[in-house]
């Protein structure tokens, strides 16, 4: 028996999902572009499903572009703004705790010769719009903000940010909304955003799709060159399996969104309080609000233990180091933690299918990691 509490890393594909991906791959298989009926039901199909997944994003369905993954998703909007914005100038503003999908990126961007200036989040996680405003400058070109940090649930400040930035400058806004898509209600619409990326495989649907929203209006330009497909900005015959899946997994989610979300609040609260009840010295990281997420430690323990301790009994989480070779997560280590709380960081992330029982097994399991571990010495 799994009890899986890494929602945030990816999700099991919902039966919707899978239903129709196997309709589209057994039935509607053609090439979209193809002239003759098989594939002209094929383009339908991507029709339907560009029309199901926009009305889930509450955006027209010629402003989403199906892509294959939230890094794409994430590049596209950052290499296609700071091209639009060549003549106004080398400056974007990003927040220090950003997915690698947007900071790598700016990164490379920063070799070319853009400025970058990185918002660094408080100790309890959030971003201040003081920061924001007073990072603006004539020559900001963009300005990436995510939705819901994927290690902490932080629940940013977008729509207010976009509007800063939109009375202030000509930037252009992205947001990656990679973990708030079907986990808190916006439309991109209200959060004022010009580029918004989101996953598949984040929301039940399969890995290798995802979608970035471009505000209709935008002259964008293209991720990849080829055939024309997706308005010729996206290039490639189309996953219509995975379009499929996508548009299923969006429509159901979309449908449930408030059950959900009141289902997995309650199950944060309740593991939070389990939790702090049971283990003594666990510590929550952060004060995230998003409904799924809850990152804690356990000082002296390290995460990477307890994560493979926990394998055993069948419990899957995250611990706040598993990132780059050793290193601890940027994300953690921009709240500036003690390195004993930095090491003993767990990553707890949950879904519409989490239950008591795995809140049972996970409480037990700890106490279990706690009682038989030994604590580091560092
Ligand atoms: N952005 C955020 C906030 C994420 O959490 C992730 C995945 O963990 C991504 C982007 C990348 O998405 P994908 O795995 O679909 O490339």
């Amino acid at each position: 028996m799994i009890h899986y509490f890494d929602n945030a890393a990816t999700t099991p594909v919902r039966p919707e999902a899978v239903q129709a991906a196997v309709e589209a791959m057994t039935q509607g298989w053609g090439n979209p572009s193809s002239r003759y009926a098989l594939g002209s039901q094929a383009a339908e199909a991507v029709k339907r499903h560009r029309a199901q997944a926009a009305a889930g994003l509450g955006c027209r369905p010629e402003e989403l572009f199906f892509t294959s993954c939230g890094t794409e998703g994430d590049n596209w909007a950052i290499q296609g703004a700071v091209e639009l914005g060549r003549r106004t100038g080398k400056h974007i503003i990003t927040t220090a705790y950003e997915h690698a999908a947007v900071l790598e990126p700016c990164k490379a961007l920063e070799r070319q010769g853009y400025e970058v200036t990185y918002l660094q989040p408080d100790r309890a996680g959030n971003i201040s719009l003081d920061d924001l405003e007073g990072a603006l400058r004539p020559d900001t070109v963009l300005v990436s903000m995510m939705l819901v940090n994927n290690e902490l649930g932080t629940v940013l400040p977008v729509a207010q940010a976009a509007k800063l930035v939109h009375q202030k400058t000509k930037a252009l806004v992205h947001c990656d909304a990679v973990q708030g898509f079907l986990k808190v209600p916006f439309t991109p619409k209200e959060l004022g955003a010009d580029l918004l990326t989101v996953s598949g495989h984040k929301i039940h649907a399969p890995k290798g799709i995802g979608a970035l929203y471009i505000r209709g209006g935008l002259k964008f330009p293209p991720m990849i060159r080829g055939g024309g497909q997706e308005s010729g900005l996206r290039s490639g015959t189309e996953a219509t399996a995975q379009i499929a899946a996508f548009a299923a997994a969006v429509e159901a989610g979309a449908a449930s969104l408030e059950g959900d979300m009141a289902h997995m609040a309650a199950l944060k609260e309740e593991t939070l309080q389990r939790l702090t009840a049971q283990i003594p010295g666990l510590k929550r990281v952060g004060e995230g609000t998003a409904p799924h997420i809850l990152a804690v430690t356990l000082p002296g323990y390290k995460s990477e233990v307890i994560v493979r301790f926990l394998s055993d009994r069948g419990i899957c989480l995250s611990s706040g180091s598993a990132c780059h070779k050793g290193k601890p997560s940027h994300v953690y280590a921009a709240l500036k933690l003690p390195k004993k709380e930095l090491d003993g960081v767990l990553r707890i992330s949950f879904s519409y299918d989490t239950t008591l029982e795995d809140v049972q097994a996970l409480a037990e399991g700890l106490k279990a990691a706690q009682e038989q571990l030994f604590t580091s010495l560092s």
